[in-house]
């Protein structure tokens, strides 16, 4: 299948797998149901090794030995007539292991056909909701910081441009919060703050895409992980038709893990939201 392209233009990592083989029961035919055949499965999950690659763990990436195991235990398992089926649930199960898209080939080459053939197989992709452009539009919450260079016009200047890329948008008022400073680091200036809620039709990592555009447009680079910045741009939470997406990805965690014990965070959406909840709890207690 072609190369998968992420929202920003990069080409996704890829992980194959190929040949993975085990004995199933699928097919129309009593024959297949009783004494099964052999499947064959080919995958190319679509990811970014970006955390892997640097820290070398295996944590941070989708292990293909429990990819294989899930898959071998799709294949082994309940019976379904169409190996159409077989690769929607193979590639289900494997974008639940954390694949942002994954195509899957499986191959029945004793499939039961009157002549002689080589193989016989089919393809699909399956992409996740991280992806995905939502329909209706997803009702996001994006967090804006500044401390460096004048965060009072950084501030301005990028919840103008993030509002170019929200509907609907409203914006909370700024408040000035102290850094929280963290053991062994510099003290730092107090930051700007602010809240934007709006819709967008753009996919959860299309968004992420556009708020590091417009942080990068504003200088910011991030070389310290809990240094000071010029301007940072998190999206606290994305919900489609009210239901909030959940991510555990490190590249996109959602809802943002750390905003709801953050007051500079809840207190600005509880003002443009008050109607707002974030993991089920209003955002105005
Ligand atoms: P920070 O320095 O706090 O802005 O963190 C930036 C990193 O957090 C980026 O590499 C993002 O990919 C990642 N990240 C994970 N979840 C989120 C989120 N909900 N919003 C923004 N960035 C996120």
């Amino acid at each position: 299948m072609a190369d998968l392209y992420l929202p920003g233009g990069k080409l996704a990592d890829q992980i194959t797998l190929t040949g993975l083989t085990a004995t199933g029961y699928h097919g129309v035919f009593d024959h297949e149901r009783q004494n099964g055949q052999e499947f064959i499965v080919d995958l190319v999950i679509h990811s970014t090794f970006q955390r892997a690659a640097f820290s070398d763990d295996l944590s941070h990436t989708i292990s293909y030995a429990d990819v294989a195991d899930r898959v071998v235990e799709i294949i082994e398992g309940e019976p379904v007539n169409l190996i159409e089926l077989l690769a929607e649930r193979i590639a289900d199960a494997v974008v639940a292991m954390g694949a942002w898209a994954v195509d899957v080939t499986v191959h029945k080459p004793k499939a039961p056909i009157d002549h002689t053939f080589a193989d016989v197989s089919v393809s699909v992709r399956r992409t996740s909701v991280l992806l995905q452009s939502p329909k209706p539009a997803a009702q996001v919450v994006v967090g804006i910081g500044s401390n460096l260079n004048d965060p009072v016009t950084q501030v301005e200047i990028g919840a103008g441009k993030v509002a170019r890329i929200l509907e609907y948008e409203r914006m909370s008022n700024t408040r000035v919060t102290s850094a929280q400073v963290m053991p062994g680091t510099p003290t730092q200036p107090n930051y700007i703050n602010a809240v934007m809620v709006g819709y967008t039709t753009l996919s959860p990592l299309a968004l992420l895409a556009e708020l590091q555009r417009i942080e990068d447009e504003q200088g910011r680079t991030r070389e310290e992980r809990w240094g000071p910045r010029t301007l940072d741009l998190d999206i606290v939470s994305y919900k489609i038709n009210g239901h909030e997406i959940l991510s555990d990805d490190p590249v996109l965690t959602l809802p943002h893990p750390r905003a709801h014990t953050r007051d500079f965070v809840m207190g600005p959406w509880g003002e443009v939201d008050p109607w707002g909840t974030l993991r089920g709890k209003p955002v105005r207690p």
